[in-house]
């Protein structure tokens, strides 16, 4: 049986929010594009997280992801593909000739794109590999107690409460919380020695809303810095420093206690200490892609130092967006795919005009 045959002048991988908005600059641009997601469902990471407005909205750029796939709807130059992975790549003339196979579960996502159904042989002059970070698994810091300790959990797993409604005064109602920072970030015993970027932003934007459900509440920051985020996050800081207490240490361990987990730390020149809390939740960090190594024998993308994907050194033709080129919030992860989306039209043009000219 042969494959069905496509041909598109760009092949973007991933649909994210880095992917969506490659596909719709190139379609402003006039470059058509087909998108695959491999998961059923587009949105990536994004689509996990719940709006974080308290009085006001918290700039945590989560409704980027609507606006996006609603925009990706209305463009015809884009082709979704959901429930589709590219299993094999060759070099070819002036681009690629990439092999799609259907994955499991395919359901149409909101918005835009359908699942592939067949196999598929499809031919492109430019790659663009969007495929997301990965987030650090807690497990791997043992001495924090993840999956050991009741009471403790990831950002990603504070996240999914909060969205299911399960923390507030009708659900789990924590009297103490505390924010580990930096876990999978800035390690050297872990080889991670990059800032991540975003989660002192989210773990202060959670923070935030919880002493809103739960004002009675006290919310406990440990940190080791707390990262820039330009002008309007300075200004919110000094009533963050209000709302919640920051606490400037690495804590070294969290163990169970009678009551909840407890976190044993030490402030400069101080005795170590141990705190009770209700609530302890592991701020983790941004990775390479999970498959990086696959997706870097795929197509011969390049990996920077830390594993990131990178287009330097890479083959003509390949491009790079988003958190799978380094740890990135939404919205520089979007300006990232704009960067890609240009010098993939580039290419384009380049090419087309030799053919004709
Ligand atoms: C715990 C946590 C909290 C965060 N909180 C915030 C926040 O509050 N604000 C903020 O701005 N940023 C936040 N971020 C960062 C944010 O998640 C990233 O900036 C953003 O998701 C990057 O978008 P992306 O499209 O590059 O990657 P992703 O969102 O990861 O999307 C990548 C997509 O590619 C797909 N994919 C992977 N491999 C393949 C393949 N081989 N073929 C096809 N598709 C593939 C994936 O299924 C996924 O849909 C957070 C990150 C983490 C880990
Ligand atoms: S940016 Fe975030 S906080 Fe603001 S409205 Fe959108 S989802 Fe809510
Ligand atoms: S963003 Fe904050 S918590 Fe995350 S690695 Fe950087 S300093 Fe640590």
């Amino acid at each position: 049986m042969t494959n069905a045959q496509l041909d598109t002048p760009v092949l973007i991988l991933g649909g994210g929010v880095a992917g969506l908005a490659a596909a719709v600059d190139l379609a402003r641009r006039g470059v058509a594009a087909t998108l695959i997601e491999r998961e059923p469902r587009l949105g990536g990471r994004a689509s996990q997280f719940c709006c974080k407005a308290t009085e006001a909205c918290a700039r945590c750029g989560a409704c980027r992801l609507g606006e996006l796939l609603a925009q990706a709807a209305q463009l015809p130059q884009i082709t979704i593909y959901t429930a589709a992975l590219a299993v094999a790549a060759q070099p070819q003339n002036d681009g690629w000739q990439v092999d799609l196979a259907p994955q499991p579960g395919g359901e149409i996502g909101p918005g835009a794109g359908r699942p592939l159904r067949e196999r598929t042989t499809l031919n492109t002059q430019a790659v663009i590999l969007a495929v997301g970070g990965g987030a650090f698994n807690p497990a791997g810091k043992t001495r924090f107690g993840h999956g050991r300790v009741q009471g403790v959990f990831s950002a990603l797993e504070l996240e999914a409460m909060l969205s299911q409604g399960a923390l507030g005064p009708d659900g789990l109602a924590p009297a103490k919380v505390a924010f580990i920072q930096c876990v999978g970030s800035r390690d050297a015993s872990l080889g991670r020695l990059w800032c991540s970027r975003v989660c002192c932003g989210y773990a202060l934007r959670m923070g935030r809303v919880i002493r809103k459900l739960l004002p009675d509440s006290e919310v406990t920051f440990f940190h080791m810095d707390v990262q820039d985020y330009g002008r309007a996050w300075e200004d919110e800081l000094p009533l963050m420093r209000h709302q919640m207490r920051f606490v400037r240490a690495m804590p070294g361990e969290v163990t169970a206690g009678d009551g909840g987990p407890q976190v044993t730390y030490a402030l400069a020149g101080e005795q170590a200490q141990k705190e009770g809390f209700d609530l302890v939740v592991l701020s983790v960090g941004l990775g390479p892609p999970n498959g990086a190594s696959a997706l870097g024998e795929l197509f011969g993308a390049a990996k920077d130092d830390d594993g990131f994907l990178t287009a330097d050194g890479g083959p003509a033709g390949v491009f790079v967006a988003g958190a799978a080129a380094g740890p990135r919030s939404l919205n520089e992860s979007i300006v990232h795919a704009g960067l890609a989306a240009s010098a993939a039209a580039v290419r384009v043009a380049s090419l087309t005009e030799a053919r004709h000219g």
